[in-house]
């Protein structure tokens, strides 16, 4: 409703907002093409720089959205090394690539500045749908004849380093093909991916993609709830590492903080991660998401108004001083 979220947006920019990611799913592009086109002109009338991310498409990306793909295309999703068909699209597969190429050129025509590729994963590395116990994907028919023309050997059954760098490699290739073909219309492209909560680890394609010429944010997104090291712990060890690569790759470095499902009394935990992201000398922050998500139930945070507060008042009084 464009007259709501116009008032939305005042109040944005009245507590210190500048950018806005619209997250553009394919309920959107069903039903909602023209609305998501018309919130887009609105937010850059008002001055806002717009970014949008593929909500959960393809099962693939991050985000709370149900997927048409696996239904359209049943034979491009991925597939298990015992042969059950899974809901998620499979990164090899041509017609996933020329999917996302189709909502690119949508949002392009919606006038995005910024795409965030944000958290692309293989089925089972922490999105809907978890697999079984000892289950791997993908073994879909292109996988197994992408993997043989590389390594020169059939796809094995038993999982391996080298079935695992292959995956690497599929996912660098995909980012790769997709920012190229968005960079092309003139936009910018970000990528995040999600951090481990349970170990701390920085997986060798956070570097290789950051690095690709098409890239030009790398973003991280230290969300702590249900991480295994204190928030404060766990935000800073990613954000170290996350300023590391880039230095190293030349990129600017964006920060998503937390800013759902925070608890009564946690509040300052925000606040914390937004000064740990300054200490480390990052000027881009995001936070997910609006009024601490209070309209979403499987969200919503105890205290919305409070958490969101943390959030714009931390960075409103470091630009003041
Ligand atoms: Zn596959």
């Amino acid at each position: 409703m464009l007259s709501h979220f116009e008032r939305d947006l005042d109040e944005l920019k009245e507590k210190g907002f500048t950018d806005i990611l619209h997250t553009v799913s394919e309920n959107d592009m069903k039903f909602y093409k023209g609305t998501m086109k018309d919130f887009i002109k609105k937010s850059k009338e008002k001055g806002f720089t717009v970014t949008v991310s593929p909500w959960s498409y393809g099962l693939v990306f991050g985000g709370e959205a149900f997927s048409e793909f696996p239904i359209l295309y049943p034979e491009a999703c991925q597939v298990t090394q015992d042969g059950r068909k899974l809901p998620n699209a499979c990164f090899n597969n041509l017609e996933f690539i020329h999917y996302m190429k189709v909502w690119i050129s949508a949002v392009s025509d919606m006038g995005t500045d910024y795409i965030l590729w944000d958290e692309p994963h293989w089925a089972g590395g922490g999105g809907w749908y978890a697999l079984k116990e000892g289950e791997w994907s993908c073994r879909c028919e292109k996988c197994c004849q992408r993997y043989q023309e590389i390594y020169e050997e059939e796809m094995p059954l038993l999982w391996s380093d080298r079935i695992q760098s292959f995956r690497k490699r599929s996912m660098v290739d995909f980012i790769q093909e997709v920012s190229s073909y968005s960079k092309k219309k003139g936009i910018k492209n970000i990528i995040c991916f999600f951090p481990n909560r349970i170990n701390f680890e920085v997986p060798n394609e956070w570097e290789a993609v950051a690095s690709l010429e098409s890239i030009d944010i790398f973003a991280t997104d230290p969300y702590w709830v249900g991480s295994n090291y204190s928030s404060k712990e766990y935000v800073e060890y990613y954000v170290e590492q996350a300023v590391k690569i880039g230095d190293k790759v030349g990129k600017e470095v964006q920060l998503y903080i937390q800013n759902f499902r925070i608890e009564a009394e946690e509040e300052y935990k925000v606040k914390e991660a937004v000064e740990v992201g300054l200490q480390y000398g990052i000027n881009y922050f995001y936070t997910w998401g609006f009024n601490s998500c209070a309209h979403m139930s499987f969200l919503a945070s105890d205290n919305p108004e409070l958490a969101f507060l943390q959030y714009y008042q931390t960075l409103q009084n470091n630009s003041t001083s």
